[in-house]
């Protein structure tokens, strides 16, 4: 029914092609393509241990370079591109589907590699282009942003006339047994927790020192957790989609092991991302000579990879969006709708930890929505702006099952 190009080889990509397996009815033609194609070979070779049988093609492509993913796209004629690789490549990526008339979706939105600044107006900015050639760009699938978005639109669709009071809660109860790792590509969540917090209220931006608000949260399952303001993408355009938001934030747990070190890193220089000169030694042994390096790139490089975290990783996650507004009945009402996910579970079903898996399986909910032609309207789009309910169905049937609490404490 549909041919889909998948870019990137990390941990999402892994959860992502799983899923895109488990449901060969829907994807009948699959390519994977990252910087080193033996990843992409490694994970064809994991989906087919698994039993699963579908025919996956592989290949390498630098996707910095618009030029090599031209010709890649041209040779594999994809219907959809799958962008899993950093946010760094959106813009080349969407520029190559334009030119070569293919439509797209990713987890992350734009990050120039010099700025730790994130904001959709460099992709808002293609939506002219995407709608005059009648493509569909979808925007932020994964978990959040992506369901937690979701979420919002499924309660403004079905439970409020008038969503007030947003807060997203993210926490991960999980413990992988290491002293510091990230749970995601570090050099893109660690950019992401050392920027200053910002969050919406009474139609303007509020900016925070950076983990400077924070409160005890009670999770579903878990018990409270210390809860750190964070900005976050999402909120940037839901607030445009639902004018009526009085006030829109986003909150993440962090252990004090974890900001322990992220502090030390800190202070001793080594998130920073911008270029330091470093004495190397030769690799013929004669001597030495001046490279650049990025700390932070460098600090990727002797932090476990995210990827490997999953084998003993206990606990779960349990993300969610707690909401106060006026409801049908013109009365005002609490709803709290989440997801908890067992890093164990996922680890068994791909053999990724919990956060690889909840940004996977809604990739793949959200290019699965794209192909059965109920998320296709060219432009480029947030997923809110999409039906929520296709969607919510999916999530219940591919792994990650919601709850709701009516009328509850949020405790926000
Ligand atoms: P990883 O670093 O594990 O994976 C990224 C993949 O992209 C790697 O395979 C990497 O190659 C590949 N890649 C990097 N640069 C290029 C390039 N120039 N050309 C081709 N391939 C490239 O990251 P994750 O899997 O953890 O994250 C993937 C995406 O998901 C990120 O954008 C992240 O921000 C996003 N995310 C979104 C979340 C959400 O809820 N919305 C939550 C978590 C993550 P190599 O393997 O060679 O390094």
């Amino acid at each position: 029914m549909a041919k889909v190009l998948m870019i990137g080889a990390g941990g999402v990509a892994t959860v992502a092609a799983f899923k895109i397996a488990q449901n060969a009815d829907v994807f009948t033609e699959f390519m994977i393509a990252s910087r080193r194609k033996a990843k992409c070979d490694k994970i064809v070779e994991d989906i087919h241990k698994a039993g699963y049988k579908m025919d996956i093609k592989t290949a390498q492509v630098d996707a910095d370079d618009v030029e090599q993913l031209k010709v890649l796209f041209n040779d594999f004629k994809p219907e959809l591109v799958i962008n899993l690789a950093l946010p760094y490549q959106d813009l080349t990526i969407m520029d190559a589907c334009l030119a070569c008339g293919c439509n797209y979706l990713d987890t992350a939105n734009y990050e120039p590699k010099d700025e730790a600044h994130f904001e959709y107006s460099w992709q808002w900015a293609y939506r002219e282009r995407f709608e005059k050639a009648g493509l569909t760009a979808i925007l932020g699938c994964g978990f959040d942003p992506g369901v937690t978005s979701i979420y919002t639109a499924y309660a403004a669709k079905h439970h409020f006339k008038e969503i007030q009071y947003l807060d997203i809660v993210d926490c991960n109860a999980g413990d992988h047994h290491k002293a510091f790792a990230t749970n995601f590509n570090p050099e893109i969540n660690i950019r992401e927790i050392t920027q200053k917090g910002l969050y919406w209220e009474d139609g303007k931006w509020v900016e925070t020192e950076p983990l400077e608000i924070h409160k005890d949260l009670t999770y579903p399952e878990i018990g409270p957790r210390d809860s750190y303001l964070l900005h976050h993408e999402e909120i940037e355009s839901l607030v445009i989609n639902y004018p009526t938001i009085k006030r829109a934030r986003f909150w993440m747990t962090f252990g004090q092991q974890y900001l322990k070190h992220l502090e030390v890193i800190q202070n001793i220089g080594m998130s920073r991302i911008d270029e330091v000169e470093y004495e190397a030694p030769l690799a013929d042994g004669t001597g030495t000579a001046k490279v650049k390096i990025v700390p932070l790139q460098f600090l990727k490089a002797v932090l476990p990879n995210p990827q490997d975290l999953g084998e003993n990783y206990e606990g779960q996650t349990s993300i969610g969006c707690r909401i106060r507004g006026i409801g049908n009945d013109g009365k005002e009402h609490t709803y709290y709708v989440y997801n908890n996910c067992s890093h164990r579970a996922a680890y068994e079903e791909t053999g990724m930890q919990g956060v690889s898996y909840t940004t996977g399986v809604p990739a793949m909910i959200g290019a699965m929505m794209f192909c059965k032609g109920l998320w296709n309207t060219p432009g480029v789009h947030n997923v809110e702006e999409f039906d929520p309910d296709p969607f919510m169905e999916q999530l219940n049937k591919q792994g990650l099952p919601w709850h709701e609490i009516h009328d509850g404490d949020l405790e926000l």
